[in-house]
């Protein structure tokens, strides 16, 4: 038994929502799209768990359904229901899942007041503990995006937090030294607790199995009422492998999204691209990327002569308590760090073999915000860093108020010397280039009117 379709979209998030809008904005005819979701709803908005979802009419929604098994050369999907599911075209969009605490030796996932984070599942299951938990105790497990904005969520909601992680700081992916101070600075203010340079090693139990206290490597014991633990993803590429070439964790595409094999495409968190802006293939965990990408897939898939190459500038960004930040580019390199860290708009430049390749700013305008986005898209030659120092946030917004033509983009600025380089601020060489994903927003519908939309 089964069916047939055009297009199947295999996953149910946000690069499935996009790419669903797109085929539904270039006129897909009813009952040639079809998507496949383990969620028991259509896609949305995961960054802020809006259930304002993204599902276009006349598109064949097969929910609460796992894919079981994916056979690229006779273009099926096996589900655990048994149907057999065929296609022209795939585009595989099942994104990550939340690493467990079992991967790293420690039981007790599956509490009742131990806390994920990556589906609306998720989103109101912690709710529900972070409801139990009012005026207690909780311990964040990890010090990235999810241990950060969870954390703010936790505290706006009258409960003590302690983060603990291994790093020496907060965001240690993305977040110079100098930066991660002012943002744990502001926490301790709101009352957060930072526990660094260790682990969890295991809970106690209750008679119940609720967890009751958290034991630390170092040898710590942290009373608890609830966890959330937020230590990472993993791409979901595992009906894939063995028929797909993988790389950098994900499926690798090319600058259409197109995998190793040319009826499938892969979107968002799960896909490895090009992206020119490095010269090298990412795979990256952010929302603008699994939606931009889904629209292209689509444009590649349905009008292939007129789609161009993804020339794509990665951006993340996270709103926790006042404070609001977005990143642009690549955080490799030497770091120049400008503005008034004691105050509210500050941020960094990373300058990579003489170019400034990566902005992040804290407290910006929305000028400001497209400034640093248009500065690291040009990618200009950066001689002087002492001179970029002091011309701070003035350079982006000089640059973008009159960009260089493209054969000038080796000068530093319109109005500024000549820059000659000295010596280097701060060395920062990250790992993968890439954050991990995770939202205080997940709690929309828990303190969402006080916010605003993403
Ligand atoms: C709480 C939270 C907050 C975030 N906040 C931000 C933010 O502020 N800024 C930012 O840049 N990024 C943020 N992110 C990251 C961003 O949401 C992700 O990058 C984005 O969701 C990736 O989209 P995706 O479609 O690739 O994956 P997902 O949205 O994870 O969707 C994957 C889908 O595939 C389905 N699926 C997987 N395997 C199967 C299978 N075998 N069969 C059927 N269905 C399957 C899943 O059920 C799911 O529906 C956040 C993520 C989370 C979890």
């Amino acid at each position: 038994m089964g069916r047939a379709f055009v297009y199947v979209i295999l996953g149910g998030g946000v690069a499935a929502g996009y790419a669903a809008l797109e085929f539904s904005n270039r006129g897909v005819s009813h009952g040639e799209l079809c998507i496949i979701s383990e969620e028991s709803v259509a896609p949305y908005e995961r960054p802020a768990l809006s259930k304002g979802y993204l599902l276009p009419e006349g598109i064949e929604l097969v929910l609460g359904t796992r894919v079981i098994s994916a056979d690229v050369r006779r273009r099926t999907l096996l589900t655990a229901a048994g149907e057999t599911i065929s296609y022209k075209i795939l585009i595989v969009a099942t994104g990550a899942r939340a690493l467990k605490l079992e991967e790293f030796g420690v039981n007790g996932s599956d509490a009742e007041n131990v806390c994920y984070l990556r589906d609306l599942t998720d989103a109101n299951r912690l709710v529900d503990v972070m409801r139990s938990s009012s005026g207690g105790n909780a311990v964040v497990i990890g010090g990235g995006y999810i241990g950060m904005e969870c954390a703010a969520s936790l505290v706006i909601n009258k409960i003590n937090v302690t983060m603990v992680f291994p790093e020496a700081q907060c965001m240690p992916r993305l977040f110079t030294p100098k930066i991660a101070s002012f943002y744990e600075d502001y926490y301790k203010s709101k009352g957060v607790e930072f526990v660094k340079g260790t682990a969890l090693s295991s809970f106690d139990m209750d008679a119940d199995g609720k967890v009751v206290a958290v034991n630390l490597r170092d040898g710590k014991r942290l009373l608890v009422d609830m966890v959330v633990v937020g230590i990472g993803i993993r791409p979901n590429t595992s009906l894939f492998e063995g028929q797909l070439t993988l790389e950098k964790g994900g499926i690798k595409v090319n600058e259409k999204m197109q995998s190793s094999n040319s009826s499938v495409y892969a979107v968002g968190d799960v896909a490895a691209f090009p992206v020119k802006l490095f010269g090298e293939t990412r795979r990256l965990e952010h929302v603008d990327s699994a939606r931009k990408c889904a629209r292209h897939a689509v444009a590649a898939i349905m009008e292939p002569e007129k789609s161009g190459e993804f020339d794509y500038v990665p951006f993340f960004y996270s709103r926790i308590f006042a404070l609001s930040w977005q990143f642009y580019g690549d955080n490799v390199g030497e770091v120049v760090h400008f503005g008034d860290f004691s105050g509210n708009t500050f941020g960094a430049y990373w300058v990579n073999k003489g170019h400034l390749v990566g902005s992040f700013l804290e407290g910006g305008t929305k000028e400001e915000y497209a400034a640093i986005a248009m500065v690291t898209s040009l990618k200009p030659a950066i001689e002087d860093l002492a001179e970029l120092e002091s011309r701070g946030l003035s350079y982006a917004m000089a640059v973008s108020r009159k960009p260089p033509p493209p054969s000038q983009i080796t000068n530093v600025g319109d109005s500024g010397p000549s820059l000659v380089l000295e010596k280097p601020v701060y060395p920062w060489h990250a790992t993968a280039g890439v954050i991990l994903a995770g939202s205080i927003a997940a709690f929309a519908y828990w303190y969402g009117r006080r916010r605003r939309r993403w």
